[in-house]
């Protein structure tokens, strides 16, 4: 009797941590034509040092029992701040040489969303996507008006000179010197970043940043800030953040037919991915990847380019970055 009611007892002091629900998050820093001879030791170290600090501050917050719409503004924002990549702070130049950025966020419990699009200086472009989400009736806010609206909301601003690296500056002259040699050397031609994370509660959440495509016309808005293309959240599916030739991704309605093949058509998460990057993007001549995962926490990161900056924390605790096609 004794032995029973120790037994019982000492399974009540575990019930809290069985019960305890995995947590996951994967983001990327873009995919393209990235090989490891176009790489110099210095710029590799900064980026994985950089992808790891990201996944590892999402993974935090959702640790700490928080929501994976913060884990994932969390990811982003830092980087965003970091310059090798094409998001905030390091962001590619349009033709005429400014910076003009576009994000978006989506919470997968609630399907509600938020863009902003063409927007300058704003130093977490993450941070004015999710103010429109929580903030205000809309979805998505464009250019003067979107910037009006994160200033009144207290978000940071930087001088334009803030966000341009001389990498992109010579970016940039190398593409309008060159178109043809431009697009073989650029390999961050494509260099969003996006995070997807499931939270303690079994919520997902999908968000995405970007300067766009190096010398696009300025103006110009790709995938990224749209809902359904570039980014996508719907707990009864998926979670997805798309990177790639943003035209097509809009035509494909990228990040939304994925979790569509999983919700309507049964499809495991990889096999749906798979399909969406390297069948249907890939016959349309679209170079791009996702990042994605679902309610169960298995996440999938498949491209159809040379390489895709990307990192994740499984549920098992299991810590991967990878730059290149072979590493796992
Ligand atoms: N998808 C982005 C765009 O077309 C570019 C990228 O992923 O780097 O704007």
């Amino acid at each position: 009797m004794k032995n029973l009611l120790l037994g019982a007892l000492m399974l009540i002091g575990a019930l809290p941590a069985m019960a305890e629900k995995p947590v996951a998050i994967a983001i990327h820093g873009g995919a393209g034509t990235i090989l490891p001879e176009n790489m110099t030791p210095e710029r590799e170290r900064a980026i994985r040092e950089a992808l790891d600090q990201a996944v590892r501050r999402g993974h935090e917050v959702l640790s700490g029992g928080a929501p994976a719409l913060e884990a994932v503004i969390a990811a982003i924002r830092v980087l965003e701040d970091a310059p090798e990549f094409n998001a905030g702070r390091g962001a590619v130049l349009t033709n005429t040489g400014t910076v003009e950025m576009d994000a978006s966020i989506m919470d997968g419990r609630t399907l509600d969303a938020g863009a902003v699009a063409s927007v300058k200086r704003i130093r977490h472009p993450i941070e004015a996507a999710s103010r429109v989400m929580t903030d205000s009736p809309h979805v998505m806010l464009i250019g003067e008006g979107a910037m009006s609206f994160a200033e009144g909301h207290g978000l940071a601003f930087m001088d334009e000179d803030w966000f341009i690296t001389d990498f992109r500056r010579e970016q940039l002259a190398a593409i309008q010197s060159d178109e043809q040699a431009a697009m073989q050397l650029s390999e961050d031609w494509y260099s969003t970043v996006g995070a997807v994370a499931l939270d303690r509660d079994g919520n997902l959440a999908a968000a995405t940043s970007t300067g766009g495509m190096a010398n696009k016309r300025w103006g110009r808005v790709g995938d990224s800030p749209i809902i359904g293309a570039g980014t996508y959240a719907d707990n009864r599916a998926c979670a997805v953040s798309a990177t790639g030739h943003g035209e097509f991704f809009i035509r494909h309605v990228a990040a939304h037919s994925i979790c569509s093949l999983v919700r309507l058509a049964g499809l495991s998460l990889e096999q749906a991915a798979d399909r969406v990057i390297n069948e249907t993007l890939r016959e349309a001549g679209a170079d791009g990847g996702v990042i994605a995962i679902d309610p169960e926490g298995r996440i999938s990161m498949p491209f159809n380019t040379a390489g895709m900056y990307r990192a994740a924390i499984h549920p098992d605790g299991r810590v991967e970055i990878a730059i290149y096609r072979d590493e796992e």
